[in-house]
C-alpha cells in the first residue's frame, strides 16, 4: 500500500495550484458569481495550459481538487466542459469518437450530459424524452431540466426513450449525441441559483429534432446501463470537488484562527471545530483516492465510489458551515460565504446522498466488498 502520489503528479498539482492562484483573480471570482457569468476566457486558458487532459484521470482529479479549493465556482466551470465525454470514450463508435471527442480534446467544443427531466433526476429509468426512428433519423421530442452547459454546449449526450414495449422501463432507453445547432433545439438559462453561479444551468427542449442514426451511442436499449456506468466514473470527480471545497474552506478558517492570536486559537471549542473538519477531510481523501485507484485501473467498486461521493458532499457542507461559524461576522462577505453556497450542490448532482446510500447498500447486498 502506497499513500503517495508520484513525483510527476506532485509537480502537476503544484502547477495547477500556481495557475489557480494567479488566474482565479478576485475580479473573475466576483464577476462570475455575482453576474452568473460563465468564464469562457478562463476555460480557454486552463485548456491551453494543459490542466484538464483526459490522458491521465489522476490529473483530472488533481485539477478539480486544487482548482475547487481556490474557488469552487470557477474550478467547476473550467473542468465541466468535458462532462459526459466518458460515455463516448467507452461506448461510442469510431465515427463518434473522431467527430466529437477530437473537438473536445482540442478545446474547441463544450459538451454536456442531459439526463434529468422536469419530472425528476433520481429516477433515471423514468426518462420520457422520446426518440422515434424515421428515414435514417431519430426524431426527438421532450425536455431536460437543470442541464449544465445548457446554453453553451455544442452537443449533448442525451438519454432518450426509444421503446415503451419492454417489461422493464430501463430497457427502453438509449443514448444519442444531439448537436445543439440542430433545428428544434432550444435552451432557457436558469438564473438565481444558490451556488456554482458561474456554471450555466438550463432547461433544454427538443421539438421534432432530427438526429442522424449514426449518432446513436452503442446499441439501442442499453442507454440506462451506459449512463449508470458513466455516473460510477463521474462520481469520483464530484468527490474531488468535495475535497477541494472542504480543503479551501478549512485553509481559510485556519488562517483566520491564527490571525486572531493565541488566546483565541487555544480555545477548546475552536480546536474541536478545526479537528473535526480536518479529520473529515482526511477521511474523504483516503476514501476517494482508494475508490479512484480501483476505478482508474479498470476495477471499479461502485459502492466505494458512492461512499466517497456521498461523504465528500456531506463533508464539503459540514466544513464550509463550520468555517463560516468560526469566521462569524468576518465570514459574511468573505470567500467562505460563497464556499458555503457552492458546497450544497455536491450533495445533489450525480446522485443525491439518499441515492448514493441506496447504491452502497444494494451493491453490498449483492456481495460487493467496498
Ligand atoms: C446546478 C445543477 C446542475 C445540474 N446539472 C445536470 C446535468 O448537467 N445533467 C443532468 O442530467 N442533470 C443535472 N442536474 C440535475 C441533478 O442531477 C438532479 O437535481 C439530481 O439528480 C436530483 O434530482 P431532482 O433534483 O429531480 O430530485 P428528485 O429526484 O425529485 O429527488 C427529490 C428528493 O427525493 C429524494 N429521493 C428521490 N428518489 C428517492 C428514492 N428512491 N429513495 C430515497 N430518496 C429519494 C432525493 O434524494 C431528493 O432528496 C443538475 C442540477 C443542478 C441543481
Amino acid at each position: 500500500m502506497d499513500f503517495k502520489f508520484s513525483e510527476e503528479h506532485e509537480e502537476f498539482r503544484k502547477k495547477v495550484r500556481e495557475f489557480g492562484k494567479k488566474e482565479f483573480t478576485k475580479q473573475r471570482i466576483r464577476d462570475s458569481d455575482i453576474n452568473e457569468k460563465y468564464p469562457d476566457e478562463l476555460r480557454e486558458l486552463t485548456y491551453k495550459n494543459g490542466l484538464v487532459s483526459y490522458d491521465d484521470p489522476w490529473k483530472v482529479l488533481i485539477s478539480i481538487e486544487e482548482l475547487c479549493s481556490i474557488d469552487p465556482g470557477l474550478g467547476i466551470s473550467v473542468t465541466i466542459p468535458y462532462f459526459g465525454a466518458e460515455v463516448i470514450m467507452l461506448f461510442g463508435s469510431d465515427h463518434l469518437k473522431e467527430k466529437y471527442l477530437s473537438r473536445i480534446n482540442s478545446g474547441k467544443a463544450i459538451m454536456g450530459l442531459a439526463v434529468t427531466e422536469p419530472s425528476g433526476g433520481s429516477d433515471v429509468a423514468g426518462a420520457s424524452t422520446r426518440a422515434e426512428k424515421k428515414d435514417g433519423h431519430y426524431v426527438v421530442n421532450g425536455s431536460k431540466m437543470f442541464i449544465s452547459n445548457g446554453n453553451l454546449a455544442d452537443f449533448f449526450i442525451t438519454l432518450v426513450r426509444t421503446s415503451s414495449k419492454e417489461a422493464k422501463r430501463h430497457h427502453g432507453l438509449s443514448v444519442l449525441v444531439v448537436d445543439t445547432n440542430s433545428k428544434g433545439f432550444s435552451a432557457n438559462k436558469l438564473t438565481g441559483k444558490l451556488g456554482v453561479r458561474s456554471t450555466t444551468t438550463s432547461e433544454i427542449l427538443f421539438e421534432n429534432l432530427e438526429v442522424p442514426e449514426e449518432n446513436l451511442v452503442g446499441e439501442e436499449g442499453k442507454g440506462f446501463y451506459y449512463i449508470m456506468t458513466f455516473f460510477n466514473i463521474s462520481r469520483i470527480f464530484v468527490a474531488a470537488q468535495g475535497i477541494g471545497v472542504a480543503q479551501g474552506a478549512f485553509d481559510r478558517a485556519m488562517d483566520l484562527v491564527k490571525s486572531r492570536g493565541e488566546e483565541y486559537s487555544s480555545r477548546e471549542e475552536v480546536q474541536f471545530a478545526l479537528a473535526e473538519m480536518a479529520t473529515r477531510i482526511k477521511a474523504t481523501r483516503l476514501m476517494t483516492y482508494e475508490a479512484a485507484s480501483h476505478l482508474f485501473s479498470y476495477e471499479p467498486i461502485p459502492s466505494l465510489t458512492s461512499m466517497a461521493k456521498q461523504y465528500a458532499g456531506e463533508t464539503a457542507v459540514f466544513v464550509t458551515e463550520k468555517a463560516l461559524e468560526i469566521a462569524g461576522i468576518d465570514g459574511i462577505d468573505s470567500d467562505l460565504e460563497r464556499f458555503f453556497r457552492d458546497a450544497k450542490i455536491l450533495e445533489i448532482w450525480e446522485g443525491t446522498s439518499e441515492i448514493e446510500k441506496l447504491i452502497i447498500a444494494r451493491n453490498m447486498l449483492k456481495g460487493e466488498k467496498p
